[in-house]
């Protein structure tokens, strides 16, 4: 079967709309950023109706790219930034606040109260998450708290929740259908990720009514069609799933062991474990990689909160370059950073050292030290990270990966994908296509319509553009990364 794709990738900075074709080459596509709200410290917003016109206009403009006609489309498939908050009035689908975004820290509080009243090993238990203000339970909350009436109208049945993929699968389907997929379901702190349905005890806990939720199916699933006079003709939507296990579709993982990083603003590293829900004793998270058939992939995931971040501070902050591209250069011609190591816990520091109150570090410098071995030791920085992730995976159970599949931003830079490998100890695969996000919920979609038979057809078209073998000593790896922990161990209380 021939047909196009058309995946909407709705992210925290910009929307975009890409059109596949069944070969996974990209026909057509449309981007724009959109506002973001800082009503107060700790709080970021987005108008989610915004969201909504932009998203519409982009897909109309990614077809129009791709001179195609709407009827060529074969599925849409929907990839989100996940955990941000909707909540909006089902009679006319308008949005009761503006959305709350992952990023928004305004409910520490509630959490702390629920930490330090005993809940954590409950919700972590049901759900493989922590108790944080990232996930969707306490922002829910907040808005049935603070927005007048809500919580009274929820009780009546006349709100809806959603994450950012119901909201547009609701406003797709003219108010048709209000379902999500597990991935995004599992992100909510309300989802059993073992029963695979939303958690009565956790409801409770967090005082949210089932009359709010939206259905759950599977990643690849009927989610309905467009509302006709939105595209001048129905396409069925086919496939949602949330951006990081998107990518891990993108990146055809789809084996246990098989693992994805991405290197974006931060870096999200997400391991493949089959039908094992893995309990991390490193904090990290476990989730759901995807669910078809009704079939749950289970997934460990960790992240780093600053990775491509360095670079814009080092060219922003400390304007040492003036295009994050220069990084390589100035890296080749130092060739390593000599002793320096950057610790950019600018925000605390994550996996596997949790400590919020971290901040960054610049150790071991010398008289000859320059710019060049500061930009570098930025880039050693997301490679000595990585393997923290890594370590903290093994830690958990995982064995060592072959190979790491990675995209992103940053991954443009050769210098960086090799000295990954050589601090990983593991090859880098790069592949051809690095849209690996809107590229799963594409093949999410064509799943589900027959556009691939299935994951096996998928993994063939997964193309590797080039590989970075690693080339260190094993001696010298060590050396450097004991030298990455000390450093560490400088700014972090709980140390190295
Ligand atoms: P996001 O999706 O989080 O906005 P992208 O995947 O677009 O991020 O990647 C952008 C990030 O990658 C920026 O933080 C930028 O500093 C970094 N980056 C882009 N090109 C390079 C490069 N050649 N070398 C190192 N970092 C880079």
């Amino acid at each position: 079967m021939t047909g196009y794709l058309l995946a909407i990738d709705q992210g925290t900075t910009s929307s975009r709309a890409i059109v596949f074709a069944a070969d996974g080459s990209v026909r057509g596509q449309a981007q724009k950023e959109f506002a973001q709200h800082y009503p107060e410290d700790g709080w970021v917003e987005h108008d989610a109706s915004e969201i909504w016109t932009d998203s519409l206009a982009l897909c109309r403009k990614a077809i129009a790219n791709a001179h195609i006609d709407a009827s060529e489309l074969a599925a849409i498939g929907i990839t989100n930034q996940r955990e941000t908050t909707v909540l909006w009035d089902r009679a006319t689908g308008t949005p009761l606040a503006r959305a709350i975004v992952w990023q928004d820290r305004r409910t520490a509080s509630r959490c702390e109260a629920l930490r330090e009243a005993g809940h954590e090993a409950m919700v972590r238990e049901k759900t493989g998450l922590l108790l944080d203000p990232y996930f969707s339970a306490t922002k829910l909350a907040w808005l049935l708290d603070n927005v007048e009436g809500a919580r009274q109208r929820a009780e009546a049945g006349e709100l809806a929740f959603g994450t950012i993929d119901s909201w547009l699968l609701w406003r797709l389907t003219g108010g048709k259908v209000h379902a999500t997929d597990a991935t995004n379901a599992s992100r909510t702190l309300l989802f059993n990720i073992h029963t695979q349905r939303w958690d009565e005890a956790l409801l409770k806990l967090f005082d949210i009514p089932a009359s709010l939720l939206p259905e759950v199916r599977d990643s690849a699933a009927d989610f309905g069609s467009t509302d006709p006079a939105l595209f001048g003709t129905p396409v069925p939507v086919a496939g949602i799933a949330g951006d990081q296990q998107a990518a891990l579709v993108g990146q055809a993982c789809f084996e246990p062991g098989m693992v994805k990083s991405t290197y974006g603003t931060g870096c999200f590293m997400v391991l493949n474990t089959g039908d094992q829900a893995v309990t991390s004793e490193n904090r990290l998270l476990t989730t759901v990689g995807y669910r078809l058939d009704g079939k749950t992939c289970y997934a460990l995931e960790g992240s780093i909160f600053v990775a491509g971040a360095t670079i814009q501070w080092l060219r922003d902050g400390l304007r040492l370059i003036s295009h994050a591209s220069e990084s390589e250069a100035l890296a080749r011609s130092a060739g390593g950073a000599k002793g320096v190591y950057l610790v950019p816990a600018f925000t605390g520091m994550g996996a596997p050292w949790w400590d919020p109150h971290a901040r960054g570090a610049l150790l071991g410098l010398t008289r000859d030290t320059g710019i060049a071995e500061v930009v570098t030791a930025g880039l050693e920085a997301v490679c000595y990270q990585s393997l923290d992730l890594l370590e903290a995976m093994i830690a958990d159970g995982a064995s060592r990966p072959t190979a790491l599949r990675v995209d992103g931003g940053m991954v443009a830079n050769n210098w960086l994908a090799q000295n990954l490998a050589d601090i990983l100890g593991v090859r880098v695969d790069r592949p051809v296509i690095t849209e690996t996000t809107a590229l799963g919920a594409a093949y999410l979609a064509g799943l589900q319509v027959g556009v691939f038979q299935d994951l096996a057809a998928i993994s063939e078209q997964w193309q590797c553009d080039r590989d970075f073998s690693p080339k260190l000593e094993e001696s010298d790896r060590q050396a450097r990364y004991q030298g990455w922990r000390e450093a560490v161990s400088r700014v972090c209380t709980a140390g190295g």
